[in-house]
């Protein structure tokens, strides 16, 4: 039941925007904490986060006046001048990654994937020289919709209509490091994964693979890019996802959370990596810009903090039974459960869209990942009760 204003607002959509989602019929209007409020005042417990982008959830007030202070005092002026927040939120951002020493700040997740792929061909090239352009990437992998995120990227649907796209990407098989070895070669410039992949499964690297994965990408003198877009940023319970493994990456891109909801991306480089891009390398009108990165400093403050990312490990303990229990109570419904921290799969023998509808009627919001996987990342800050909440809702659902 939709009044006639909320029909307008979903006709205006459909007809003058692209149609390339297919969006739910109401219209969402404001938030706060975890919950969203549409236009009919009816409300959502929230475990999409904005695609695992809000992980402090709605109208968190450092966040909403760090963006007022910040855009009162200057928003943009373009990479051309030196500016106080980037270079703060580089600091951050350098001093808990080991291994990592510089920063290349961009806009979303395909812009700093592409800088991060054209990064790791410019270090190849100004020591090898110009055959060591290959890519491994790995199926069940997202890296997003531009040329060289889609080469990367394993799902065929979203590669073939576009085709070609960027040469040079080739395919392994996640957690299968003979599958890596067979793939690798004196040709290949870099290894990109997802320590936890998102879109394309919820599965987990074990921390063995990943260090198989560093040794072969030393032995064939190939850097290592680990993709935290979505799993990076304390979602996992640590501040890295592949923190746990104690493998360091060459390269690792972020965007998702670290901008509490403003467009951000960022590329972390070794300095050995830097030391291969040179001034007119590569650059962006936006990227950086001091509103995104005075609200990422703050966003980064916020969850690097011990008893905030060990508040996430307890909710997600919390989380982790209930889904056990779930999946021990509906053995006909739940075939899998995976993921880690707050960002958790629960794999169906039943396509997953029609429980997500349900799901969206009775109040709680859920992503899918693929066609059987119902995709859980609820902002970080998701408390025990809405974990309650939302499992209630989840099992009426299945039923
Ligand atoms: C979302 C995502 C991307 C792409 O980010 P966009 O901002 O949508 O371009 C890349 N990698 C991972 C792991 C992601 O989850």
């Amino acid at each position: 039941m939709s009044t006639d204003a909320t029909t307008g607002l979903i006709q205006a959509d459909h007809e003058y925007i692209l149609q390339t989602y297919v969006k739910p019929d109401f219209v969402l209007e404001r938030g706060e904490g975890v919950y969203l409020f549409d236009t009919e005042g009816r409300r959502y417990l929230d475990f999409v986060a904005g695609i695992a982008v809000n992980a402090l959830g709605y109208g968190d007030p450092e966040v909403t006046s760090a963006i007022a202070e910040q855009a009162a005092r200057l928003i943009h002026v373009s990479n051309l001048y030196h500016t106080a927040p980037a270079g703060e939120l580089a600091r951050l951002l350098v001093e808990h990654s080991p291994g990592l020493d510089r920063v290349f700040f961009g806009n979303s997740g395909a812009e700093v994937i592409e800088g991060a792929l054209k990064f790791a061909r410019r270090y190849a090239r100004e020591h090898y020289g110009e055959g060591k352009t290959a890519i491994v990437a790995f199926d069940g992998s997202f890296h997003g919709r531009t040329m060289g995120a889609l080469a990367v990227t394993a799902r065929d649907k979203y590669r073939e209509p576009f085709m070609p796209v960027m040469p040079g990407a080739r395919f392994a098989t996640y957690n299968d490091l003979a599958s890596v070895e067979a793939a690798m070669g004196d040709d290949v410039c870099a290894v990109i994964l997802e320590p936890v992949q998102g879109e394309g499964g919820l599965r987990v690297a074990d921390a063995a693979f990943l260090q198989g994965v560093r040794e072969l990408c030393d032995r064939y003198h190939a850097l290592l890019i680990f993709d935290e877009i979505q799993c990076g940023m304390g979602r996992t319970g640590t501040l890295w996802a592949h923190e746990p493994s104690g493998v360091r990456p060459d390269l690792m891109t972020l965007a998702k959370p670290l901008a509490g909801g403003l467009p951000i991306g960022a590329i972390l480089l070794g300095q050995h990596v830097a030391d291969a891009i040179h001034v007119g390398d590569h650059g962006t009108t936006f990227g950086g810009n001091p509103l995104a990165t005075a609200v990422g400093s703050v966003v980064f403050k916020r969850i690097n903090d011990p008893a905030f990312l060990s508040h996430v490990r307890e909710v997600s303990s919390y989380l982790d039974e209930s889904l056990q229990d779930l999946a021990a109570d509906l053995p006909g419904q739940v075939r899998e459960l995976r993921g880690r921290g707050l960002m958790r799969g629960v794999q169906l023998n039943v396509p997953a869209a029609p429980v997500r509808e349900i799901a969206q009627q009775q109040g709680l919001l859920v992503a899918t990942a693929g066609d059987d996987i119902l995709r859980l990342v609820p902002p970080l800050i998701t408390e025990t009760g809405h974990i309650d909440e939302a499992l209630t809702i989840l099992r009426r659902a299945l039923v």
